[in-house]
């Protein structure tokens, strides 16, 4: 793991990289590089011990050219100001690939939440909800989970938020709990897109994916479904995984969901099954497999360790994984990469389906949101190859923002310049 590259000047390079292809005004181009606005405040709570403790906390809106704001927030130690500005500009070109009706939007608590109790996670969360209640709302902006947030956040935001308001919104927040207006299909979505793009990937480039053998980088919720879905829906074989304290490998391959659950018991996927080798985290990165899918946070991958990659093809479940000089290196050697803005933009494509039910009161079954999800995945995908083909990009991650950059383009200029 690296943390040289800033995430924020990551994000403005690859902007750059896909502008030069198309004609951007310059003070457009401008515009597209940098979030229209950033909320920066402290959250002071009371602890469970009576002391209180003051939180740095931030909600960056990039762009709101195609619709409200959207995206999760993050409770990490790493959280920064450039990070959720750049998360943000990433949901604003995910929306735009996958060509939802959103903008971009990414929120962030600087708090390890493993050291927290559960009331003092609770008394966090909803004095975060409060500051954000003058900016959110269902055709405001609309945070969702992201790292190391869930169902149970996200509920509490929304209760905060109707509670202050004064009215039922469900949709102000997406990724909430079934019995709080959750949508079916919403936690193994991410995963799931990620498994349809590389389906996608691997047909395009004419290989097999039924028995391509996988390295998952990251076993969160992303990495664990991608990898039980590459398994049990398409016959791929997971060879290697890893988490923070370590990885396994298996040249013959395990059951990807029971190492799930061993992580569950134990907090990691290390010691999982007897014949698993412990293998580093940079050593993963480097296994000679088909697909190499990073599932963890910014910057993985950095120009080092791609000279080590032996994949050909990588999906990126996560967000940013890898800096713009990794992504050099790959273009040269030929590895292909679908980015994350096509390929982990199953979770905001969910909670799209979970806002249009919580806005028309009406529930869809799992298997109705998985054929919508594919259908728009599977057309992303096909966007980003005529792309790719048309414009005769360099990688797959320059012909997805070619496409993004274009519709939001397009939407600002139908929306005219005022005043
Ligand atoms: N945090 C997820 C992402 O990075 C989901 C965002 C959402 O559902 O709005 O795409």
């Amino acid at each position: 793991m690296t943390d040289e590259a800033n995430p924020f000047e990551s994000l403005q390079e690859q902007v750059d990289d896909a502008a030069a292809h198309i004609d951007v005004a310059d003070g457009l181009l401008e515009r597209l590089k940098r979030p229209e606005r950033v909320l920066e405040t402290n959250l002071t709570i009371r602890m469970d011990d009576g002391s209180l403790e003051t939180f740095r906390a931030y909600r960056a809106q990039f762009n709101g050219d195609r619709g409200p704001y959207k995206g999760g927030i993050r409770y990490h130690p790493d959280v920064s100001r450039d990070e959720v500005k750049a998360l943000s500009g990433w949901m604003a070109y995910k929306t735009a690939t996958v060509d939802i009706p959103y903008g971009g939007g990414k929120g962030g608590i600087v708090v390890d939440p493993t050291t927290l109790s559960g009331g003092e996670l609770e008394r966090l969360t909803r004095a975060f909800a409060e500051e954000l209640r003058p900016l959110i709302g269902e055709d405001r902006d609309i945070p969702a989970p992201d790292v190391n947030t869930g169902q149970r956040e996200m509920n509490w935001i929304k209760d905060t938020y109707e509670t202050l308001e004064n009215t039922t919104e469900p949709g102000v927040v997406t990724g909430k709990s079934p019995d709080s207006g959750g949508s079916a299909g919403r936690v193994r979505a991410t995963g799931r897109s990620t498994m349809l793009a590389a389906r996608e990937v691997f047909d395009y480039l004419g290989k097999r994916i039924e028995g391509a053998t996988v390295a998952v980088q990251g076993y969160g919720n992303a990495g664990s479904v991608a990898a039980r879905l590459l398994e049990s829906e398409l016959g791929a074989n997971v060879v290697a995984v890893s988490d923070s304290s370590g990885g396994i490998y298996t040249p013959g391959g395990f059951d990807a969901a029971a190492a799930k659950e061993h992580k569950n018991e134990t907090g990691s996927v290390v010691g999982f099954g007897d014949a698993s080798e412990e293998i580093t985290n940079e050593e993963l990165l480097g296994l000679d497999v088909d697909l190499l899918v990073p599932a963890a946070l910014e910057n993985a991958i950095d120009a080092d360790l791609a000279e080590t990659v032996s994949a050909d093809v990588i999906v990126e479940a996560a967000n940013g994984p890898l800096t713009p000089d990794a992504d050099g290196v790959l273009t040269e050697r030929d590895v292909h990469v679908v980015p994350d803005i096509l390929a982990n933009a199953g979770g905001v494509t969910v909670s799209y389906f979970e806002w249009v039910q919580n806005r028309q009161r009406f529930y869809w079954t799992e298997e109705r949101v998985n054929e919508e999800l594919e259908r728009i995945i599977c057309d992303a995908f096909d966007g980003l190859v005529t792309a790719y083909e048309s414009y005769d990009a360099p990688n797959f991650r320059t012909a997805a923002y070619i496409v993004a950059i274009e519709r939001i383009v397009d939407a600002h200029a139908e929306s005219g310049t005022w005043p």
